[in-house]
């Protein structure tokens, strides 16, 4: 018999099946954050089937967010959900692509390390998957949850599946669980739930060869247990591991539910783990809060990629974050850049009880923001502008406080006289602590600044009463920078800058003089936000908002 591998860490491979969009991120993350209450240690992987090395070129219209990563990786919005619910911490080898495998795979085979063999999709290719799975095996984590993206049945997916198949062979069973996503629909007109597209589903799943051992049912009702019965017996699967996962308002009920149906326990008896009981106190108070808040807040988002909610997926949860520490809901008013003009902005903004701009790409919509944060700052609305809304916070200042009326973004007007905004030749990065060089017309992938970086603030400004410390570690996703040229007579004129890189050269975050509460921040802190421990520059703005409201309410 084949010696099985022995690794402290066991593997949960999450498939999903029937139709996209079930919410698998969401289980797996709710998952992770069931097994944490419980002591346990886990990490996640995304395995996404398209061929982009990753999706940072990706259209958000298409994929939703990119994420970024402390290291810099631009990932799929699920490490979002992956870092929201639990304290892992996500990084470049917790998503992989076909492409960034294929790479890989070509890049080896280049090099001639297959010695002259005809590489091929099993075993090459399967062969690198298992490689880029067992990372994750360490002795600090015990349970990593693996999530394959798409839908069983794709042609895409399948090395994937077939490498998650050899794995559980490879691993034993104990130390490898799968779980299988599906949809159970009510049909109104018979009145009844349906079970056929799972019991098609499951067959689908196990003609690869892969047996799920637990089935998560989306579904917008609890399951009956005659209902969870029919699924147990056509796929195979015990009855207590048919899991109901059921439609919710709150995504932070969903370990929850889980919990209540028997998940949790159902998977570390499989895995053979010995664990308390979870404690699931903060995850219940979360939830009481956001079902009965004691006001609401209504946030105006000026983008362009507002018609689809994933584009902005981290900065909805931090608004809500920072509302449910405030006790609040916050209400989220998408409002197109594209559309805003100074004959409908007061219809469009008048009722706000914040401003938010968040980062984006492209000269499209950029006036109608640029009218947005003059409406702010003259009617003295909170006002938050995040990385491009930053930019765009530091045009408008130079416009209309300093009359510089052609000043711009070089990413939008490369020959405006006045470019506060710029693309920097070259700078200094902490990390290499070397100086980094932009060559004349180089290619645009790869040349952002990415990841992590250091921001000392100045101990006279809103952020440092929000952050209560004088040095912060924020996540970038930009090539532009504030031009220093300007600096001086910006600064005269009411501009504070107030974050800086430690030795001051790079203008991390500004604000304003005579403004209740108007920050514009470099860098992305949406992507550091949790539930259970939300953001302080987004506790702060929404405290400001409300604070706003009841004073316009009076
Ligand atoms: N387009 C701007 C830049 O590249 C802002 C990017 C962003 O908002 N993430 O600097």
């Amino acid at each position: 018999m084949k010696k099985k591998k022995k690794l402290h860490t066991k593997f949960i491979f999450i498939t999903g099946g029937v139709l996209s969009s079930l919410g698998k991120g969401l289980a797996a993350a709710s998952i992770g954050a069931l097994l944490e209450a419980r002591g346990l240690r886990v990490t996640f992987q995304k395995l996404d089937p398209y061929i982009n090395v990753d999706p940072g070129t990706m259209n958000p219209f298409q994929h939703g967010e990119v994420y970024v990563t402390e290291d810099g990786a631009e990932t799929d919005l699920d490490l979002g959900h992956y870092e929201r619910f639990t304290s892992a911490v996500m990084s470049s080898i917790n998503n992989y692509t076909s492409g960034k495998i294929y790479y890989s795979v070509i890049t080896k085979e280049r090099k001639g390390v297959y010695l002259g063999g005809t590489v091929q999709i099993i075993p090459h290719v399967t062969d690198e998957i298992k490689a880029v799975i067992l990372q994750l095996a360490s002795r600090e984590v015990d349970v990593a949850i693996v999530e394959i993206g798409g839908t069983v049945g794709d042609i895409e997916s399948l090395p994937f599946l077939e490498a998650i198949r050899q794995l559980g062979y490879d691993l034993g069973k104990e130390n490898a669980l799968y779980i299988h996503l599906t949809y159970v629909p009510y049909i109104k007109t018979a009145g009844e739930l349906k079970t056929k597209p799972t019991q098609h589903s499951v067959k689908e799943l196990r003609a690869i060869g892969i047996q799920p051992d637990i089935l998560l049912c989306r579904t917008d009702r609890f399951l009956p247990p005659e209902i969870k019965r029919k699924i147990a017996l056509f796929c195979n699967v015990e009855e207590d591991a048919v899991i109901t996962a059921k439609d919710v308002d709150c995504i932070y009920e969903i370990p929850l539910i889980f919990h209540q149906e028997g998940l949790d326990e159902k998977i570390v008896e499989k895995l053979n783990i010995w664990t308390r009981e979870p404690d699931l106190h903060s995850w219940q108070n979360l939830v009481r809060i956001f079902k009965n808040p004691k006001d609401e807040v209504t946030i105006g988002i000026v983008g362009k990629y507002v018609n689809l909610k994933d584009s902005y997926k981290s900065l909805n949860e931090a608004l809500i974050h920072g509302g449910l520490a405030n006790n609040l809901r916050v209400n989220l008013k998408f409002v197109s850049s594209d559309e805003l003009t100074p004959e409908n902005v007061e219809d469009s903004l008048g009722e706000v009880d914040g401003i938010l701009i968040p980062g984006g790409f492209g000269i499209r919509g950029i006036e109608g923001k640029i009218l947005a944060i003059e409406f702010a700052r003259k009617r003295k609305i909170p006002f938050f502008g995040i990385c491009l809304g930053m930019q765009l916070a530091v045009v408008e200042f130079a416009r209309n406080v300093l009359g510089w009326k052609e000043a711009n973004s070089t990413e939008f007007d490369p020959q405006t006289p006045y470019p506060v905004i710029y693309l920097m030749k070259e700078w200094f990065d902490y990390r290499t602590g070397k100086i980094e060089r932009r060559e004349e017309g180089c290619d645009l992938g790869g040349t952002m600044r990415l990841g992590a970086y250091p921001c000392k603030l100045s101990k006279n400004s809103k952020v440092y009463e929000a952050y209560g410390q004088e040095e912060v570690f924020e996540r970038h996703r930009h090539r532009y920078e504030f031009n220093n040229a300007f600096r001086e007579e910006l600064t005269k004129a009411g501009l504070k800058i107030v974050g800086t890189s430690p030795d001051g050269e790079l203008v991390e975050i500004i604000e304003l003089e005579n403004h209740p509460w108007f920050v514009g921040v470099q860098f992305h802190p949406e992507f550091k936000s949790k539930p259970l421990k939300p953001h302080p520059l987004f506790v702060k703005f929404i405290e400001a908002s409300y604070k706003y409201k009841l004073e316009r309410t009076k």
